[in-house]
């Protein structure tokens, strides 16, 4: 079959590969109908972690093809979508949905080490099918269903993790994807004022038609924006949807005393300098977390249901994976006012 792989530091290739095998008797090889490149690609795609070899892509839909004999929930033929984080999937938290609280292997997100390949690919093996897929229910768009494999989700928990309380002002930084999945969600919860901060500007022109009050972080004005357009109160809630050390220390500086902050923006910094003073005077609270993903869908698929979740269209490009290599180099570069890409593995 045909895979993305990383071979160098911003570098991947369409290359084929041997097809995938059964991760085990309870897994599953689901032929791949559309997959996406993720934020979080891009710290492989930059040697932030050792990526040589590795097979990205951990936002994948498509069908069974070929099931274990221990699977019992999912059959040959099933169109589902996978959760982009997996674990050992025995145990009492991945049996709820919880693979990041799994204490056999922990969570692993598809595709970020070479011992798990992910799905930007034409075929992608799963493990535990049962508890790590979603069978795509009628009327839920192939769009929305790549979303919920992980960047929705992951801006669902952002907006809950702020316990923004009807009434609340909101500020949202970054107006990437996952912020945008962050800014729908929380107008979800009353709030009577959202911000989204960025300095792209068509993203914050999409922000501002989804109901967001646009702030130009240019110049490094993101927190000092927030402050000044709340007339020096700052903001109940901020929700960090990039990771930059200067976005994180912004959330924590724009918001009123007992504010929330709330990252769901990835960081994995061990040695970060936190401003310990700020969050002591204000009695600030901070919360950082990636998402228990398959614990989220009964929440998340009603509301795609019904309508009241307004992800407006984030797919600003639809490519080939064969034309995986160019559609990286976009992403990273924010060109074409790249927001997010669909791949088709059949092109
Ligand atoms: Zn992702
Ligand atoms: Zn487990």
């Amino acid at each position: 079959m045909r895979a993305v792989v990383l071979t160098a530091d911003k570098t991947v290739e369409v290359v084929t590969v041997d097809d995938p095998v059964l991760s085990g008797p309870d897994g599953a090889i689901i032929k791949v109908e559309a997959t996406a490149i993720c934020g979080s690609d891009l710290h492989l795609y930059h040697g932030m972690l050792p990526s040589a070899g590795v097979q990205p892509g951990h936002e994948v839909v498509g069908t069974i093809l070929e099931v274990g004999p221990d699977v019992r929930e999912r059959a040959v033929g099933d169109r589902v979508l996978v959760s982009g984080v997996v674990a050992c999937g025995h145990c009492g938290a991945c049996r709820r949905g919880d693979p990041i609280s799994c204490l056999v292997t922990g969570p692993i997100a598809l595709g970020t080490t070479p011992a798990l390949h992910g799905g930007q690919a034409e075929l992608l093996a799963v493990p535990a099918v049962d508890l790590f897929t979603l069978v795509i229910p009628e009327g839920v768009s192939t769009e929305n269903a790549v979303l919920l494999t992980d960047i929705l989700p992951t801006g669902f928990l952002g907006a809950q993790m702020g316990n923004i309380q009807p009434g609340d002002s909101v500020a949202v930084f970054g107006m990437g994807p996952v912020g945008v999945m962050a800014l729908a969600s929380a107008k979800l919860y009353g709030p009577s004022q959202i911000f989204a901060v960025d300095v792209v500007p068509e993203r914050l022109a999409r922000a501002e038609a989804m109901g967001a009050i646009p702030i130009n972080a240019t110049d490094d004005l993101g927190a000092l924006g927030v402050i000044e357009a709340t007339k020096g109160r700052g903001v109940n809630v901020a929700i960090e949807a990039v990771g930059n050390q200067r976005t994180i220390q912004d959330a924590l500086s724009c918001v009123a005393a007992r504010g929330r902050v709330s990252m769901v923006g990835v960081n994995l910094e061990m040695d970060f300098p936190f401003p310990m003073a700020l969050a002591f005077l204000k009695a600030l609270s901070f919360r950082a977390a990636f998402a228990a993903i398959p614990s989220t869908w009964s929440n998340l698929l009603p509301l795609i249901a019904e309508g009241s979740l307004d992800l407006g269209d984030v797919f600003t490009h639809r490519m080939g994976l064969s034309e995986a290599s160019k559609a990286y180099e976009m992403f990273d570069n924010k060109s074409d006012g790249m927001l997010k890409v669909l791949l088709d593995p059949s092109r």
